[in-house]
């Protein structure tokens, strides 16, 4: 039985794990994977305070060994349901279950994948899944944004003051501007559309140099690829124990706080709008904070 299992070691579980483990708490932190979390696959990173340019690897290095030498305890095992009894709540891993007094979601989300000939190639050569992390590195070059949705439009309105061209594919007839005031299109004059349109190929040699679509015989010249159609938290087995939102987010609370007393969530899969390593880190400080308060009032 532990006063703190988080489940996920990227930066919000991480973060959370440090902070329970300085306050004394007996605290496990469960990881299907590699600990750092999507930060290890990340090529650099410039936006995180303190490091003008990091490689994620190496970032995820350091959130690791400042972990383990603050004694967080790390396990290898996949979360497959959870259960609550009375005041016990049980992660339900692979390998075998953990009891908690209190327990923190720290999943993330997976970014949705256009599933196109050359898409997993040019990962971090040119195919990127967020604007606002790797758009610098598309200075002054053309790239196109995949998708019709908000994120598309943020990414593209986003790319539009950094990278010479910026065009957009959607498959659907128009752009959803669900919550955008119409005159965003305005903003979006210099922007290319392709409208019905579904991309076929991503072609390149070292890094991306076109793109290819179902509506045109030439490929699109490209530097860059954003695909911006989604992204899935892994919560299925959440559904009908947390509230979720529509998207499978889980919904918190300013304190992190879930629909269920006693569990917290934080970073990605959390329903926060930014989603970032910097509020990853911010939302599982605020996560551990509210747990280790819990605890003691407990
Ligand atoms: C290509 C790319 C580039 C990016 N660049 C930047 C950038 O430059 N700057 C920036 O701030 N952000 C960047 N991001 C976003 C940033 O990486 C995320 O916002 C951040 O990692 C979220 O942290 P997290 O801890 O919430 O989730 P994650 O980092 O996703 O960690 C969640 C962890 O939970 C584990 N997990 C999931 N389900 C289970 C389960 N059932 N059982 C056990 N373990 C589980 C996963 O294996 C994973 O390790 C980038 C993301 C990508 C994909």
């Amino acid at each position: 039985m532990f006063d703190i299992v988080i489940v996920g070691a990227g930066p919000a579980g991480i973060t959370a794990g440090i902070y329970a483990k300085r306050a004394g708490k007996n605290v496990l932190v469960i990881e299907r994977a590699i600990i750092g979390g999507q930060v290890a696959s990340i090529g650099e990173i410039e936006n995180y305070p303190g490091f003008s340019k990091v490689e994620g690897y190496v970032l995820a290095d350091a959130f690791r060994k400042q972990a383990k030498s603050l004694g967080v305890e790390f396990v290898s095992d996949v979360m497959t349901d959870f259960k609550v009894q009375k005041n016990k709540k049980i992660v339900v891993g692979k390998k075998q279950n953990y009891g908690a007094k209190v327990v923190i979601f720290a999943m993330g989300a997976n970014s949705k994948e256009l599933d196109v000939e050359g898409e997993k190639d040019f990962v971090g050569k040119g195919v990127s899944y967020c604007a606002t992390c790797d758009g610098n590195f598309f200075k002054n070059k053309d790239v196109v944004v995949v998708g019709s949705g908000e994120s598309a439009v943020a990414s593209a309105l986003y790319l539009l003051s950094i990278c010479k061209s910026v065009s957009i594919i959607s498959k659907n007839p128009e752009l959803k501007l669900k919550s955008y005031p119409k005159t965003i299109l305005e903003k979006l004059k210099n922007v290319q559309l392709y409208f019905n349109s579904h991309v076929t190929k991503i072609n390149g040699d070292q890094f991306v140099e076109s793109v290819e679509i179902d509506r045109q015989n030439e490929p699109i010249k490209a530097d860059g690829v954003f695909v911006a159609i989604g992204r899935t938290p892994d919560t299925l087995m959440l559904k009908g124990k947390v509230d979720l939102d529509e998207k499978g987010y889980i919904k918190t609370d300013e304190h992190m706080r879930t629909s269920l007393e006693g569990v917290f969530a934080c970073g990605d899969v959390s329903n926060i709008d930014v989603k970032q390593i910097v509020t990853a880190t911010a939302t599982g400080a605020i996560a551990a904070t509210e747990a280790i308060k819990l605890l003691s009032r407990k």
